[in-house]
C-alpha cells in the first residue's frame, strides 16, 4: 500500500498533464495514513503549500488545524489530499479539463488505495465534482449551504461536504459555521450509543429496517437520528 502510494507521488511530482504545471513551483502530495477511516479532499495548494511542497501548511492548513482539534482528529490519523496538486495561479477557480485529468491520473487511484469509509469534501467545487463522481444530485451553489455539514450516502460511500477553511482567511466571522460543519465528524467516529437496544435497531437484525436507514442513521449520523432524540 505505501509503495503503491508512493508510486503514485513520485508520478505527481513529476507530472506535466495539464497546464498548471507551468505556473507551479512543486506539485502537492497527500499525506497521511492508508488505509484510513477519514479522506479529506482539499481544492488545490496554496502559495504556501505550492513553496513549501506540503499539504495544507498556510494559512488554511491553520484553520484545518484548529478544526481537527474541535473534532479531536490528529493529522496522523487521516489521509488529507488535494482534487488537483498543483497551485491554481492567482487562486482562480479550477477548470473541467484540469479536475478530470488530474481526478482520473491520481485521486481516483488514492482513494482507491486509501479504502476510506468517509470522504469529507472542503468547499463546493470539491463537493460538487466528488457528488457527480458517485451518483449523488449535485445541489445549486446557494442550497449547497444547506448541504454543508451533513452525510449523503452513495455508491457505498458516505460523504460529507463542509466550508473549505480557506473560507475564514477571508472572513474571521465564518469560523463558526466551520465548527458547525466539522461536527459530524465527532459523531461519525463511533456508532449510535444505543445501539445494543435500540428497537429500531432490532427492526433491521430481524430485516424490516433500510440498509441504507441504518447506515446513515446507527452507523452514520446517530446523533440526527430521529429515535435517538
Ligand atoms: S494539476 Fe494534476 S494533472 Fe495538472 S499538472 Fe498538476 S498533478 Fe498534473
Ligand atoms: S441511530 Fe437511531 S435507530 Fe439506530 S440505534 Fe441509534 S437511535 Fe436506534
Amino acid at each position: 500500500m505505501k509503495e503503491l502510494l508512493s508510486n503514485i507521488n513520485s508520478q505527481i511530482r513529476h507530472c506535466q498533464y495539464c497546464r498548471l504545471y507551468e505556473t507551479r513551483t512543486h506539485a502537492v502530495c497527500g499525506e497521511g495514513i492508508a488505509p484510513s477511516k477519514f479522506m479529506f479532499i482539499a481544492q488545490a495548494p496554496g502559495r504556501t503549500e505550492d513553496a513549501e511542497s506540503k499539504i495544507l501548511v498556510g494559512p488554511s492548513g491553520k484553520v484545518f488545524d484548529d478544526l481537527m482539534c474541535e473534532v479531536g482528529l490528529q493529522r496522523e490519523e487521516i489521509y488529507i489530499t488535494n482534487l488537483l496538486k498543483c497551485f491554481l495561479p492567482k487562486c482562480r477557480k479550477p477548470r473541467t479539463d484540469e479536475i478530470n485529468t488530474c481526478y482520473h491520473l491520481y485521486l481516483k487511484k488514492e482513494i482507491e488505495l486509501v479504502k476510506p469509509e468517509i470522504i469529507i469534501t472542503l468547499g463546493y467545487h470539491v463537493s460538487k465534482f466528488i457528488f457527480k463522481i458517485y451518483g449523488l444530485k449535485i445541489p445549486t451553489r446557494i442550497d449547497f449551504r444547506e448541504a454543508f455539514g451533513k452525510l449523503h450516502i452513495s455508491k457505498n460511500k458516505k460523504i460529507v461536504p463542509v466550508r473549505h477553511p480557506a473560507t475564514v482567511v477571508h472572513k474571521s466571522k465564518q469560523f463558526s459555521k466551520l465548527v458547525k460543519d466539522y461536527s459530524i465528524i465527532k459523531t461519525l467516529h463511533t456508532e449510535c450509543p444505543l445501539i445494543d437496544n435500540c428497537k429500531q435497531h432490532k427492526n433491521f437484525n430481524q430485516g424490516l429496517l433500510p440498509i441504507n436507514f441504518v447506515k446513515a442513521n446507527c452507523f452514520g449520523d446517530w446523533f440526527s437520528c430521529k429515535f435517538y432524540n
